[in-house]
């Protein structure tokens, strides 16, 4: 709510890596702490369901990870940075909507298992971390993307915990069919030969399965708030 919880770090340059397992409350959490510290917010996960509706909208066989490759430097994939209004567009439309559907959910694992989309997005991210002044949320940020990070969160609940989550912001969707959905890009997440789902060096484990959203949002604001013994903060 306020700017003024106080951090050691220069708040223009710090990023704040979250990464996670998927429903793990990544979103509303980087958003919360984006909105507290007066940060931007960058949501990759939606940066590669972009690239898979757009691959699926193209008629581009998404488990042909030769096919894929060859297309992922055409579409344009823009991220908007406010924590209150986040956008994703591809080539100028909003596909805030369309990216959230259940064929997206399916085939955005196997997308982002290839390594020339990762590579593709990983200089857009890169390019819209910029100097910093922002929160993160993905897989390999802290590992891979952002490994400088001054705050790394590893950020997970248990798999029942996420899918009832998940199902009830999706209005009520079946939770089985939800979990398994879940635990499947999971699966194929920490899987994957580049850049898979795991705890960076330096990450603090937050388990959310018995805390709210507040409470979540409270640890790793404290987190931003305290020096680090080590690390590579600016002075
Ligand atoms: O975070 P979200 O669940 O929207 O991410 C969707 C998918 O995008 C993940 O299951 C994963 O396959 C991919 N992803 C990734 N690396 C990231 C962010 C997301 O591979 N940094």
């Amino acid at each position: 709510m306020t700017h003024a919880d106080s951090t050691p770090f220069d708040r223009h340059r710090l990023v704040i890596a979250v990464d996670g397992t998927s429903g793990s409350g990544k979103s509303s959490t980087s958003r919360g702490v984006a909105e507290r510290l007066g940060l931007r917010y960058l949501d990759t996960g939606a940066m590669f369901r972009a690239m898979t509706w757009w691959l699926l909208r193209e008629g581009i066989d998404v488990r042909d990870a030769a096919a894929v490759a060859a297309a992922v430097g055409r579409p344009a994939i823009e991220s908007g940075t406010d924590p209150r209004d986040p956008t994703i567009t591809v080539d100028g439309v909003d596909v805030s909507v369309e990216i959230r559907s259940d064929e997206v959910n399916g085939a955005v694992s196997p997308v982002s298992a290839v390594p020339e989309v990762r590579a593709r997005l990983l200089d857009l991210q890169r390019a819209v971390i910029g100097d910093g002044g922002i929160v993160v949320e993905g897989r390999d940020i802290g590992s891979v993307v952002w490994p400088q990070a001054e705050v790394k969160v590893y950020l997970s609940a248990d798999p029942d915990a996420r899918a009832q989550r998940r199902a009830a912001e999706q209005g009520g969707t079946d939770v089985a069919s939800t979990q398994q959905s879940l635990l499947e890009r999971d699966r194929i997440d920490s899987g994957r030969a580049t850049a898979p789902l795991t705890m960076a060096d330096g990450a603090v484990h937050v388990d959310s399965t018995h805390l709210t959203l507040p409470e979540v949002i409270d640890q790793i604001v404290a987190l931003a708030s305290t020096p680090r013994d080590t690390g590579t903060r600016d002075a």
